[in-house]
């Protein structure tokens, strides 16, 4: 068994004029491939090809750290793909806008906090919105490392999620992270988030 790299949703210029198509291209053949072929070799002939990608993160410092950053750079970059999205942005509704709104204190305020998550991760990373329990928080993690696995300093279920890798934004944005990540919020699929929401729960 080996797993698949995912068919994007959309169209490379779908995102357009915020991510623009030669990043999304790159992005998901090259970044997203490359992570999706590697997993597979680092766990080909092991006990891990008959696992979940969920249940191999969650041991995932008994694991290789091939399989640690492949492993993570497959799970996240699936999450990452279905929370974007054309013709989105705008804020939540719903179940997902009360919790936001008991945890944040209003939409605008959460946005605020995950931004800052997101431009003060040093380096490559992660920004994410994790559901903790009963909590909503967020926190960020280096390289491709994501709250599912047990090396993360906040551990959840995540249910969104923003890369902040450059080869996610420097073809259009160079070093302005903080555009990129401003732009970011007019192509969020909030169903989809609220749809993990859900599923969380
Ligand atoms: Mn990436």
């Amino acid at each position: 068994m080996s797993f698949k790299l995912i068919d994007l949703p959309y169209n490379y210029s779908a995102l357009e004029p915020y991510i623009d198509a030669k990043t999304m291209e790159i992005h998901y053949t090259k970044h997203h491939g490359g992570y999706t072929n590697n997993l597979n070799k680092a766990i080909e002939g092991t006990p891990l090809d008959s696992m979940s990608i969920e249940d191999i993160l969650k041991d995932v410092s008994k694991h290789s750290i091939a399989v640690r950053n492949n492993g993570g750079g497959f799970y996240n970059h699936n999450l990452f793909w279905s929370v974007m999205g054309p013709n989105a942005g705008g804020t939540p509704t719903g179940e997902l806008a009360d919790a936001i709104s008991k945890h944040f204190g209003s939409f605008d305020a959460f946005k605020e906090k995950f931004s800052a998550a997101a431009a003060t991760r040093f380096g490559s990373g992660w920004a994410w919105l994790v559901k903790k329990g009963d909590e909503l928080v967020i926190s960020s993690t280096p390289n491709q490392d994501n709250p599912l696995m047990d090396v993360a300093d906040v551990k959840g279920t995540p249910i969104f999620g923003l890369d902040v890798w450059e080869h996610a934004y420097y073809l259009k944005y160079q070093n302005r992270r903080p555009e990129y990540i401003e732009n970011f919020w007019k192509v969020v699929n909030w169903d989809e988030v609220a749809r993990r929401y859900k599923q969380a729960k």
